[in-house]
């Protein structure tokens, strides 16, 4: 079923000079072609072994889009499926800096720049309002995956979650899917409320790692939506429940000779290996005569089970650049996101 499949999109991060000579997005805004740059010294280095040009084929490329226009056509469909009671996920990847918090959270600059998790909230909230055939119960939580350790955002007391980061367990329970013992679920009941939560696992996100003294990018971040819905017309009617859930991954980069030592070489080898078990998740869920998905290789793939793929949205957004000098990483994004296309 086309609508339940996993959607691959990329979002190029506009530049002052946008290097055309490097980036060419087709007519049919489906095809994004990358050029290495005539006079680059690595292409002459790599010529023999690699082409000069690739091509890339993804359900959407989206350049200079605003936040508004990137909302309605890439994650409007998966917040109206959750309030339907359809599991959903929009995850953004690629190098840090390219534009993964600025497109899920967005810029707090101006109302215009507000990423997909505000306007994912205001949207759940007008729609609960309109759909008055049903009573609806909205839940969030914040979760922090760094190096396989999970973090409650939303902890009550600021700062304490960092200090006992083992008291979180992924738990599956029958009938209820996926569950996270210790991860605070907080009941909301206004678009204002959900942001003023999300403010504040923002704060404690940025906090948690100056205290740490960490880069941010350098973990996972699952912003859900727990939403329970329940006929208010029917006398017997059962609560439907869904999630959905906003992911903020880590910078996918790969390090350089020159950071490659202590704390960084670590966080760098948790976050190549829960993406390439993601990857694999993903892969195997495609794969139907597959019956066993390896999930809980890793936090984050344990944590989403049940809301990817199978009777779940799932939109992986790749975000990029469009600069020549990161151009292998970009190559390494398009690629990722090419193999999770074939899904
Ligand atoms: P990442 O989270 O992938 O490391 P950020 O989202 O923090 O990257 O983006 C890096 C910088 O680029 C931020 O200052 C952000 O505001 C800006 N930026 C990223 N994407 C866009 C965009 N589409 N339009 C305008 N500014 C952007
Ligand atoms: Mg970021």
């Amino acid at each position: 079923m086309k609508s339940r499949e996993v959607q691959v999109f990329v979002r190029i991060r506009p530049t002052a000079n946008f290097a055309r000579h490097l980036i060419e997005c087709l007519p049919d805004g489906q095809t994004v072609n990358i050029y290495h740059r005539k006079n680059s010294k690595k292409l002459q280095d790599s010529r023999k072994r690699q082409p000069s040009s690739w091509s890339f084929q993804l359900e959407g490329i989206l350049q200079d889009v605003s936040q508004e226009e990137f909302y309605t056509r890439v994650c409007r469909r998966v917040v109206l499926g959750a309030l339907d009671g359809y599991n959903g996920t929009v995850m953004c990847f690629g190098q840090t800096g390219a534009g993964k918090t600025y497109t899920m959270t967005g810029s707090t600059e101006s109302y215009k720049q507000r990423g997909v998790i505000p306007r994912a909230l205001q949207e759940v909230f007008q729609e609960v309002e309109k759909r008055t055939e049903h009573a609806f119960n909205v839940h969030l939580s914040y979760l922090e995956i760094y190096n396989e350790t999970l973090v409650d955002l939303l902890s009550s007391l600021r700062g304490s979650s960092h200090q006992s980061p083992h008291s979180m367990v992924v738990m599956e329970e029958p009938g209820r899917g996926v569950l996270i013992r210790g991860l605070s679920l907080h009941p909301v009941h206004s678009e204002e409320e959900a942001l003023n939560l999300l403010f504040e696992g923002e704060m404690n996100r940025i906090i948690g790692s100056h205290a740490l003294n960490r880069n941010s990018s350098r973990s996972h971040c699952i912003f859900t939506v727990h939403v329970e819905s329940r006929s208010r017309t029917l006398s017997d009617a059962k609560y439907v429940t869904s999630k959905l859930n906003l992911v903020d991954l880590a910078g996918s980069e790969r390090l350089g000779k020159t950071g490659s030592e202590g704390q960084m070489m670590k966080e760098a080898v948790y976050i190549n290996r829960s993406l390439s078990f993601l990857e694999q998740a993903i892969l195997a869920l495609a794969d139907h005569r597959r019956d066993h998905v390896p999930f809980r290789q890793s936090k984050l793939t344990h944590a989403l089970k049940d809301s990817l793929g199978g009777n779940c949205n799932t939109v992986l957004v790749a975000n990029i650049y469009s600069e020549a000098a990161q151009i292998e990483e970009t190559l390494s994004t398009l690629r990722f996101a090419c193999r999770m296309k074939c899904v």
